[in-house]
């Protein structure tokens, strides 16, 4: 599923993406949409059929191979291409040694993430945030996980997904809490610039930005579809938000299917 910010006042644009077809969901909005799995899965890297998806979306070999499956992708501050041992050291200079931003969001309350300078705002539709704010900018996605872990004492670094589809998301005064916490963690990110030098950690002066997503009605209760006990579900079609669709029957993370054979009707 591909989600792209719309246009000027216009809600978050998704598509569905199954092999050569694109569907514009917004359009379907109210109305029935079933997704039956026909059982199969392929590797999102390598195309190869496999039983079972690890990591949302690989095959078992390419889940161990790949430095994108690696531990230290979810966990940046472990890090261990210095020690000689990263994966893949060609595709690690081209994603982890690349400016990596560190931002506020609102999705189901404050929290901080990171993402690769590139992945704004893809990161944030992501996640349901419905607003969200790039703090600090630094050099490696490392660093980015150094700055995280520090911003952690503080603020969490997670979206409470139910939350997040119940919709009622409070506004929040991202500027305001970006000088609040700068000003709180200043002895903690005077140590990092010590230690990777004081041009490596660089405070932003960006713009918040917001999003609003197609959403006709939120559900009250958030039951969730599995399509791996039940291949084939249905409903209405309520809203889409983050990664999930809001069927009247339940909601559905598609992330979770990525790789997925899906006949969509
Ligand atoms: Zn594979």
């Amino acid at each position: 599923m591909a989600i792209a910010p719309g246009a000027a006042g216009e809600p978050v644009r998704y598509t569905l993406r199954a092999g050569e077809r694109r569907l514009g969901l917004n359009a379907c909005l109210g109305q029935p949409l079933t997704l039956a799995w026909t059982g199969a899965i392929a590797c999102t890297h390598c195309g190869r059929a496999t039983k079972k998806s690890f990591a949302q979306g690989y095959c078992y070999p390419c889940f161990k191979k790949l430095a994108q499956c690696d531990t230290c992708i979810v966990k940046p501050e472990t890090c261990h291409f210095f020690a000689g041992t990263c994966r893949e050291p060609e595709w690690a200079e081209r994603h982890c040694f690349q400016p990596h931003v560190i931002y506020l969001a609102n999705a189901s309350g404050l929290k901080v993430g990171i993402t690769r300078g590139t992945q704004v705002p893809t990161r944030w539709l992501d996640q349901g945030a419905v607003q969200a704010l790039p703090i600090l900018e630094v050099d490696t996605r490392q660093q980015s996980g150094f700055v995280e872990m520090l911003f952690k004492e503080e603020v969490s670094d997670r979206t409470n997904w139910r939350a997040m589809l119940k919709g009622d998301t409070v506004d929040m005064d991202l500027p305001a809490e970006r000088d609040r916490l700068l000003a709180r963690l200043g002895s903690g990110l005077a140590n990092l610039r010590e230690r990777f030098g004081t041009e490596a950690i660089r405070q932003l002066d960006a713009a918040p930005a917001a999003f609003e997503y197609p959403v006709l009605e939120y559900p009250t209760k958030v039951a969730s579809h599995n399509l791996d006990k039940t291949p084939e579900i249905s409903g209405t079609l309520l809203g889409l938000k983050g990664q999930y669709l809001i069927l009247d029957s339940g909601v559905i993370n598609l992330r979770k299917y990525t790789g997925y054979e899906v006949v969509v009707s």
